[in-house]
C-alpha cells in the first residue's frame, strides 16, 4: 500500500513538471521553425511541416503532419493564404483546440509584418492567383524576419509566462543577428541598386524592394499559374527592351521555360531559394540570406555588370 501512494505521489507531481516541458512548436515552413528556434532556444522544441525545397503553396500532406499537429502546443503559419491549399484540412483532422485558427495557441506570423501587392479590388482564388491576400513570401525582407521573432517571443511568452526573460534573450540575439547580416547584405548589393531582374513566381518583391533590385517581370503569367508561350515571348521581347540580363527561379519550378528564355534574351538563369533549407548551406535564417546575396553578387558580375 506504501508503494501504492509513493507511486501516486510520483505521478502526480510529475504532471506540472510535464505541463511546464518545453513548448512544443510546429511551423509550416523551415524559414519559421529557424526564427522559431533563435527565439525560444533550448525552451521549446521546434518542427517543420513543408521543406524548404518544396513549393509552399502546394506541399503534399501527409499523415506524420497531423500527428505533429496532435501534439503541438503552438503552430505558427506564414498566413496570407500561403497554406490555403493543404494545410486547413490538416489542423482539422488534427482534432487539437489548442491550434486551431483564432486559438491561443494558434499564430499567423503576418500580422505585423510589411506586406506588398495587396489587391486593391476582389481578388479570388478562382481567377487563379494564389496570392489573393497579398504577397504571402514576406520572409523573404530581413526586417519582416525581426517582426515575426517579436511576434513569436510574444506568442511563446504568453504559453510560458515563466520563460519570458528567455524569449526575450532570444528575440534580441537574433534581431542583433539580422541587423549585423543587414549592414553586410546592403553593402554587397549598393553596387548594383536598380539592377533588372525577371523572377518565375513573385516570390522575391520584398527581398527586391529590400535590396534594390528592379523585377520587370514574371515566367509566370499569374502566380500560381504555369508559363504559356505567349506570356513567354511577350516576357522575351520586353526584357529584350529592357535589356534584362537576370533570371531567377525557385528550385522547385522547371528550367525548361526560363532556359529558354535565357538562350533567347542571353540572361543568366539562377536558382535562387527562397527558403532555409533550399540549398544545404542555407541552415538557418541568416545563412539563406548570405547564400543567396553570395550567389546574386556573383550572378550579376558574370552578367558584365558593374
Ligand atoms: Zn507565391
Amino acid at each position: 500500500m506504501k508503494r501504492v501512494v509513493w507511486l501516486l505521489l510520483a505521478i502526480l507531481s510529475s504532471v506540472p513538471a510535464f505541463a511546464q516541458g518545453k513548448l512544443n512548436v510546429v511551423t509550416t515552413t523551415e524559414d519559421l521553425a529557424s526564427i522559431a528556434r533563435d527565439v525560444g532556444g533550448d525552451r521549446i522544441t521546434v518542427e517543420a511541416m513543408a521543406k524548404g525545397y518544396q513549393d509552399p503553396h502546394f506541399v503534399e500532406a501527409k499523415p506524420s503532419f497531423i500527428l505533429k499537429l496532435q501534439k503541438a502546443d503552438v503552430l505558427i503559419v506564414v498566413g496570407r493564404d500561403l497554406e490555403i491549399g493543404w494545410l486547413p484540412p490538416l489542423i482539422q483532422q488534427s482534432r487539437n483546440a489548442r491550434i486551431q485558427p483564432g486559438s491561443e495557441g494558434y499564430l499567423d506570423a503576418s500580422m505585423h509584418a510589411s506586406i506588398l501587392e495587396i489587391p486593391a479590388g476582389q481578388v479570388t482564388r478562382a481567377m487563379g492567383d494564389v496570392h489573393p491576400q497579398g504577397n504571402p513570401h514576406y520572409w523573404l525582407d530581413p526586417e519582416n524576419g525581426k517582426r515575426i521573432a517579436k511576434d513569436i517571443a510574444d506568442k511563446l511568452s504568453q504559453q510560458r509566462p515563466n520563460d519570458r526573460a528567455a524569449f526575450e534573450q532570444g528575440l534580441a540575439g537574433f534581431t542583433a543577428r539580422v541587423d549585423d547580416g543587414m549592414k553586410r547584405w546592403l553593402a554587397q548589393m549598393a553596387p548594383f541598386k536598380g539592377m533588372k531582374v525577371v523572377t518565375y513566381h513573385r516570390s522575391f518583391p520584398n527581398f527586391a524592394a529590400r535590396f534594390g533590385l528592379d523585377i520587370v517581370g514574371y515566367v509566370e503569367p499569374k502566380p500560381g499559374i504555369p508559363p504559356t508561350p505567349q506570356h513567354t515571348l511577350d516576357l522575351i521581347n520586353e526584357m529584350k527592351r529592357q535589356n534584362v540580363k537576370l533570371v531567377l527561379i525557385e528550385p522547385y519550378f522547371d528550367s525548361k521555360t526560363p532556359n529558354s528564355i535565357g538562350r533567347a534574351t542571353g540572361a543568366e538563369v539562377v536558382v535562387l531559394p527562397p527558403s532555409v533549407g533550399g540549398v544545404k548551406e542555407a541552415t538557418d535564417f541568416i545563412k539563406l540570406f548570405d547564400y543567396d546575396i553570395n550567389l546574386l553578387v556573383e550572378a550579376i558580375k558574370k552578367t558584365g555588370a558593374k
